[in-house]
């Protein structure tokens, strides 16, 4: 096939290092799919059409003791299954906590939370105009074209919508009407199911259909298809895609072991065809909740030019109950990353609202303390250092040497003996947080000022005072 305009195909993956997801996704292969021939397997249409659907499929390749046959069939009778033979490949057997098997694979945990949870936990159904849009925030709808995807994700928010068919064209036509009559609507989010689980020249159709309303600036599509079926971004996918600009690409990936060589050929055509690429994971129990995970997976992603973008906090969705985690684990993990690697490398960590409140972030908090009044604030960083921090006065006055530099570091949180001492300088507060003795320079300590801004081995109100208003 000659290489289309535009679209430079690099003949190398790019090197990951991911020698553990290397080595999982050959002895998968070669464990599950011995006589697969190479044709087949990087044909995407072969990956889709040959998708682990059935039990007796699955049970080919990893058995189960008969006592979860059943559970897994009443499972399976709410939401399907849908593995690619590449995904599962990535499935160690021999581990029944790995996680790419828990996010593909029912197990009977999702049985026992079968009644926990809501159909549609963040209310797109009530912020729908018409079938298929939600139109929650006042600039952009999600448009959802697809009722497919290439795997079917056990914890997904859409379990609700997934058929398999395809979506009408008649109702798809209605959602690009009913963004064509708003003109408020500037970004569109294409996703489903996975839009790009449909043939090419199918979803050129539509893109063109959105590209001819005149007010809609930003296409973006959502799709974990470049995690689960990689071989489907081909040349042809992407020389038609960058006839769209501007189109951005969420993709989806939760572990680190999901960054293959595969995935980044993937990610790297769609960059090369000048598609940007975000990231969108959900922070799951037992797959993707520890620092390190989560940081590998950054850091993972940052190699392949995809940006981390969001952290989710997993939504209540009806049989998703096991993968949720409390929203301290999120903020433990957040901790854990801010300051330990780039910012580049950390996504913003969100919670999305209950019954269509939106996204909220969360996060550790680093503002301690702000006094408006007094145009003073107390930050911590990532080490629990504390620093003063001196906002704007509009005045021009003598200041301290302190103030002058706009604050000062007070200490840090960690427990440390309280020394009340008057400044030598008689400058009161400007020189906070100063301690008796020698520092860990060996130079000695400057001693504090009057306003007692002093507050080693106290608690953070008694350092601080009491909060204002
Ligand atoms: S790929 Fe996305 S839409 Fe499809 S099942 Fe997974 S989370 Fe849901």
């Amino acid at each position: 096939m000659s290489e289309p305009r535009g679209v430079a195909l690099p003949t190398v993956a790019p090197d990951l290092r991911n020698t553990e997801s290397i080595a999982t996704a050959r002895s998968g292969r070669a464990r599950y799919f011995p006589d697969v021939p190479d044709a087949d397997w990087n044909d995407w249409r072969w990956q889709f059409r040959n998708r682990v659907t059935t039990l007796e499929q699955l049970h080919r390749h990893l058995p189960v003791a008969a006592a979860e046959w059943q559970m897994r069939r009443e499972v399976l009778r709410d939401f399907r299954m849908g593995i690619t033979p590449y995904y599962l490949a990535l499935v160690d057997a021999d581990d029944k906590d790995d996680p790419i098997l828990r996010q593909a694979v029912p197990l009977d945990e999702e049985y026992q939370y079968r009644d926990v949870g809501d159909e549609d936990p963040l209310g797109e159904e009530k912020f729908s105009p018409v079938p298929g849009i939600t139109h929650r925030y006042p600039d952009r709808v999600l448009m959802v074209i697809s009722n497919s995807c290439a795997i079917y994700c056990r914890y997904c928010t859409r379990k609700r919508i997934m058929y398999e068919d395809a979506v009408p064209d008649v109702e798809i036509d209605r959602m690009v009407e009913y963004i064509a009559r708003t003109p408020a609507i500037r970004d569109v989010i294409v996703s489903g199911g996975d839009p790009l689980t449909y043939g090419t020249r199918k979803l050129e159709g539509i893109l063109a259909k959105l590209r001819a309303v005149p007010h809609l600036e930003i296409i973006r599509i959502g799709s974990r298809v470049p995690v689960s079926l990689p071989q489907r971004i081909d040349d042809e996918l992407c020389e038609m895609l960058q006839r769209f600009h501007p189109l951005w690409i969420n993709v989806h990936f939760n572990h680190p072991r999901e960054l293959t060589p595969e995935a980044a050929a993937a990610c790297d055509r769609l960059s090369r065809a000048g598609i940007p690429l975000n990231n969108q994971a959900v922070l799951l129990k037992g797959v993707n909740d520890e620092v390190e995970t989560i940081r590998q997976l950054c850091t993972g992603l940052m190699k392949m030019r995809v940006r981390p973008y969001y952290l989710y906090q997993c939504d209540p969705i009806r049989g998703g109950e096991h993968f949720r985690t409390p929203i301290s684990k999120g903020i433990e993990i957040m901790e854990g990353l801010r300051g330990h690697t780039s910012g580049l490398a950390i996504p913003t960590y969100v919670v999305d609202a209950p019954g269509g409140g939106g996204k909220i972030p969360v996060g550790p908090n680093y503002l301690l303390h702000h006094d408006p009044k007094k145009k003073r604030a107390v930050l911590r960083n990532y080490q629990g250092r504390l620093f003063e921090y001196r906002e704007p006065t509009g005045r021009a006055g003598p200041m301290t040497s302190k103030a002058r530099r706009g604050g000062g570091e007070l200490g840090p949180v960690a427990s440390r003996p309280v020394v009340r001492e008057r400044a030598a300088d008689g400058n009161g507060g400007a020189e906070a947080g100063a301690e008796s003795g020698a520092n860990g320079n060996g130079k000695p300590r400057r001693a504090a000022g009057k306003s007692g801004w002093v507050h080693r081995g106290r608690s953070l109100e008694e350092r601080l005072g009491p909060p204002k208003g």
